[in-house]
């Protein structure tokens, strides 16, 4: 089916939806380099929400009793659907967010290669095991398994819209778990695709993921519509407002929230591949990467080359629609005057742009932000402190890696970051002691194409992880079981034990362990 029709059935479905509750408002979704249109779709209020949360509860229980050969199967057999139509699915991504083909299937591969992963290693992670029963229980067997959790919310962003969901998505559907996804009110379309391609590819688990459309409050319906779970991908500031409604049920949440991710250049750093990767790791998808770099802490050593690394680099980057464009536009109209606030008010407080800068050359009207990258700027600046979000990079030079780890960790966020030195046991060191989740050496946002890895952050970044065996447990709950293979003479929990059984216990916990001090 081409992409067209792919599209005018996913539309046409999402709007059945939508007749079955009586429900007339839509949305359309919009390419942002050219303002076309690229989809109309539901707004799916709460009824509508909760009779689709309804349909996974039903299809959870055929679902997890698939058992995880079953759900290997399919989940496989989602991916081989997902790389056949790779091109098609890269040519929407482009469309509607805006990003190169290149990217998009660069970041339809790393959903790939998760699918796979999570299918192939959820029952190892997962699967009932025998656990020590320690000496207090010595006459019984202990059982540990994770069982899934049921239904799971996932309510995503814009600026990955097929990877970063699917970090929750094949992780909770390989656990055993039915999934319903909120995709942003940006990129619908690809959410409806998404869903459209999973009742293709597994056509006897059509519920077991389903999509629902809409804005804040569909979101939001969807953490009052009884899931077991809310796997929440976006701003802080929503993250909030998603606790909250779910606090009202006590539905637990996983967080992947944003940063403000800084590289450090230490004095024996590769400073041209350090230039490279800093200069991909914050401008490539127009800067609108969660774990983007956006600050860079130089050594004095390596500070004046690197920067002369880094502005021949930029110089050369084109924001465009075309083939040949390094990156799009930026995706959320709305975004362009925030990365505008935070240059200016920069180069107000005496910051230099190298390249771009705050005149209208650099924010041409077209919805383009040009590579910005800002030297000096003061610790007390948004392009410092807040999560910029664009195509713009501070440089900023210190007098040692201790310096640039005490500055890169002062800071509310705390998702990743990268290290750059020849030392080994320098970048581990250093690596180690970054507050972050995740932190690359020698590159930049490889942990997140590394599946066994988990994905996350600290602080304002949130709490919970993707990804890797965490990320599967993430998505269900630890069931313990202990069986009683012989009785004992003496049952201590019993109403019928001696009197003399309690003195005898704390003799034997005097032996065991009151010699350690
Ligand atoms: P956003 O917070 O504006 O929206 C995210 C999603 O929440 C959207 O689907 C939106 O419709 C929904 N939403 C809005 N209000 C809601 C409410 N009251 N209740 C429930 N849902 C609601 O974020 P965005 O602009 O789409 O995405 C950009 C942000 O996401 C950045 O901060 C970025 O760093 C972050 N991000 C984080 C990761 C990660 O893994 N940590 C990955 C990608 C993006």
């Amino acid at each position: 089916m081409s992409l067209a029709e792919q599209l005018d059935t996913v539309t046409d479905e999402a709007a059945g939806t939508v007749d079955r509750h009586a429900t007339t408002q839509t949305f359309e979704s919009t390419d942002p380099a050219t303002g076309a249109v690229v989809g109309v779709f539901p707004v799916h209020d709460a009824a509508a929400v909760g009779e689709t949360v309804e349909r996974a509860r039903t299809a959870s229980r055929a679902w997890s009793d698939l058992g995880y050969d079953g759900r290997r199967q399919r989940l496989s057999a989602y991916r081989g659907y997902l790389a056949r139509r790779m091109h098609e699915l890269a040519d929407l991504v482009h469309r509607e967010n805006g990003k190169p083909h290149a990217d998009a299937i660069l970041e339809i591969t790393l959903a790939i290669d998760h699918l796979a992963w999570a299918g192939a290693h959820a029952r190892r992670t997962l699967g009932p095991r025998k656990v020590s029963a320690g000496l207090l229980a010595a006459n019984h067997a202990a059982y540990l398994e994770y069982q899934p959790l049921g239904v799971i919310g996932v309510i995503g962003p814009w600026n990955y819209p097929v990877f970063t969901p699917m970090g929750s998505i094949a992780y909770a559907l390989a656990a055993g778990n039915t999934v319903v996804v909120k995709p942003s009110e940006f990129t619908p379309a690809i959410g409806a695709w998404l869903a459209a391609a999973w009742r293709a590819a597994v056509p006897d688990a059509p519920d077991a993921l389903q999509v629902v459309t809409g804005f804040g409050d569909t979101g939001a319906a969807l953490c009052r519509a009884g899931v077991d779970k809310v796997a929440f991908t976006g701003s802080a500031p929503t993250g909030k407002k998603v606790m909250a409604a779910c606090a009202e049920n006590l539905v637990p949440v996983l967080m992947e929230l944003g940063g403000k991710d800084a590289m450090i250049v230490d004095d024996d750093a590769d400073v041209a591949a350090a230039a490279d990767a800093a200069v991909w790791g914050a401008m490539s998808n127009a800067g609108q990467t969660c774990i983007g770099i956006e600050r860079v802490y130089a050594t004095s050593a390596v500070y004046d080359r690197f920067v002369a690394e880094v502005t021949a680099q930029v110089r050369a980057l084109r924001p465009g629609s075309d083939d040949e464009a390094t990156y799009g536009p930026m995706t959320m109209p709305s975004q362009i005057d925030v990365v505008r606030r935070h240059v200016s008010e920069a180069t107000a407080a005496g910051a230099r742009a190298v390249t771009g800068g705050t005149d209208d050359d650099a924010f041409p009207a077209e919805g383009y932000v040009r590579p910005t990258v800002l030297l000096d700027v003061p610790d007390d600046a948004a392009a410092i402190r807040e999560e910029t979000f664009g195509p713009t990079l501070t440089i900023t030079e210190v007098r040692d890696a201790e310096e640039a780890l005490e500055r890169t960790n002062a800071t509310s966020y705390g998702l990743a970051g990268a290290v750059y030195t020849k030392s080994k046991a320098r970048g581990l060191d250093l690596a180690r002691r970054m507050r972050s989740g995740m932190t690359s050496v020698n590159s930049v946002l490889t942990f997140a194409s590394v599946p066994a890895l988990p994905f996350g952050g600290v602080g304002d970044s949130g709490f919970g992880r993707i990804h890797g065996e965490d990320g599967l447990k993430e998505f269900t709950r630890a069931k313990a079981i202990t069986r009683q293979r012989v009785p004992l003479p003496v049952n201590l929990m019993s109403f019928g034990r001696p009197a003399k059984a309690a003195d005898a216990l704390a003799r034997v916990m005097g032996l065991v362990h009151g010699r350690h001090r």
